[in-house]
Formats: C-alpha cells, sequence, structure tokens
C-alpha cells in the first residue's frame, strides 16, 4: 500500500500493491503539464483508491488522454487514458507519493524534445522517442 496527495491535500490517493517501475517522459506535453518533465508510475484502475475526487479537474491534452490536477493547489496528479475501460490503467504522478515509493526509474522517452537546459546524466536507456 502506497500513498500520496496533492499539496494542498484535498486529492489523497492510495495505490494497493507495489508501485510499477516507470519512465521519464520529456515530450513537450509533459513538459509543460508537469514543469519539469513527466514521471508518472502507470498502475491499474483497481489498484487506485482516491479521496476527493471532486477536486480534480480534467484537461484533455491529446486525443487519447486526460490529465487531473488538483482545482486547488495545481499539482499534476493523474493522467488518464480517455478509453480506459479498454486500458485498465492510469498514471500517477511519481512527485505526489509519499516515501517510502520502493520503486525505481527504468529509462528516459522522448528525448528529442527535452528542454535545452539540462542534461540526462543518471545513465538510463534513453529513447529519442517511444521504445519500441
Ligand atoms: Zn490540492
Amino acid at each position: 500500500m502506497h500513498k500520496g496527495s496533492c499539496l494542498c491535500g484535498k486529492i489523497k490517493f492510495e495505490v494497493a500493491g507495489e508501485i510499477p517501475p516507470m519512465h521519464a517522459c520529456h515530450c513537450s506535453i509533459c513538459r509543460k503539464a508537469s514543469g519539469h518533465y513527466g514521471v508518472g508510475a502507470d498502475v491499474s484502475r483497481e489498484a487506485l483508491k482516491i479521496n476527493g475526487e471532486e477536486n480534480i479537474k480534467w484537461f484533455q491534452t491529446s486525443e487519447w488522454a486526460r490529465r487531473g490536477f488538483c482545482a486547488n493547489c495545481g499539482t499534476p496528479l493523474f493522467f488518464d487514458p480517455i478509453d480506459n475501460k479498454k486500458i485498465g490503467w492510469i498514471g500517477v504522478s511519481m512527485g505526489a507519493f509519499d516515501k517510502p515509493t520502493c520503486t525505481k526509474m527504468t529509462m528516459h522517452i522522448f528525448t528529442q524534445d527535452k528542454g535545452d537546459y539540462y542534461e540526462i546524466v543518471d545513465g538510463l536507456p534513453q529513447h529519442e522517442q517511444a521504445p519500441k
């Protein structure tokens, strides 16, 4: 069981079981939506319990996904594929989890779109777009 929340605490969530390993996404949508680059764990919809769901503001960021943030404090929290019933997972921002998360980032994707103000120096695999 892992817990997390937005900055103001109006939205709290729990994830049952382990948080799966995740990647960092440097695409321009993740960069703008997160404020730097996106790191979220894809957890099964059944494993995620949200308290304060009425405080989530959703914004559709592509044809197939919307992102949820706290309407009060602005914390980016969720990446939700539109056709979620078929897909079955939802992305949860790693920065919103309380420690310890007991998981690790495994790679960087969409590095061709990354910001020009930082270098990726952690030695993890890098993919210019999505990995094959
Ligand atoms: Zn909040």
